[in-house]
């Protein structure tokens, strides 16, 4: 058996599609939704842990990849340094959860681990190296 945790991003057209129902159905995978989310851009992110034999596993990757679906393997995990953040805001306007977000209040950035579906997106926004992913 192999195993394989990932990050799916569905582009619009494919939010409504049944790819995860095929991938279990079709290619006999087990999947672990972990984490799941919608952007305001209606994209549709899934951090799965997928089970299966590895010939399963590779064609039912193949099967969702030519239909559009972005498939990432999922880093272990994000971890922010609250010392280099110089609070630019940056990167919460670009993370797809809120986990980074800014609090109008005390006009603070903060990060919340929970919500972080470990996509990636804020690293390169960064200027500070504020984020890292760690493997
Ligand atoms: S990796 Fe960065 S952008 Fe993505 S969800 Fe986590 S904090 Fe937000
Ligand atoms: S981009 Fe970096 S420095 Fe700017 S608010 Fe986000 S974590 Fe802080």
């Amino acid at each position: 058996m192999a195993k394989k945790r990932l990050v799916l991003n569905f582009p619009p057209q494919l939010i409504d599609q049944p790819v995860t129902y095929r991938l279990i159905t079709q290619y006999q995978l087990e999947v672990n939704i972990l984490r799941a989310s919608i952007t305001p851009r209606e994209w549709g992110r899934l951090v799965v842990e997928v089970t299966g034999s590895k010939e399963n596993l590779d064609s039912g990757l193949k099967f969702a990849s030519n239909l559009g679906v972005e498939i990432k393997p999922l880093a272990q995990d994000v971890q922010w340094y609250q010392e280099r953040c110089i609070e630019c805001t940056a990167c919460t306007a670009i993370c797809p959860t809120g986990a980074l977000q800014l609090s109008r209040e005390e006009m603070r950035v903060s990060f919340d681990h929970d919500k972080c579906i470990v996509c990636g997106l804020c690293l390169p926004i960064c200027p500070y190296g504020a984020v890292e992913i760690m493997f």
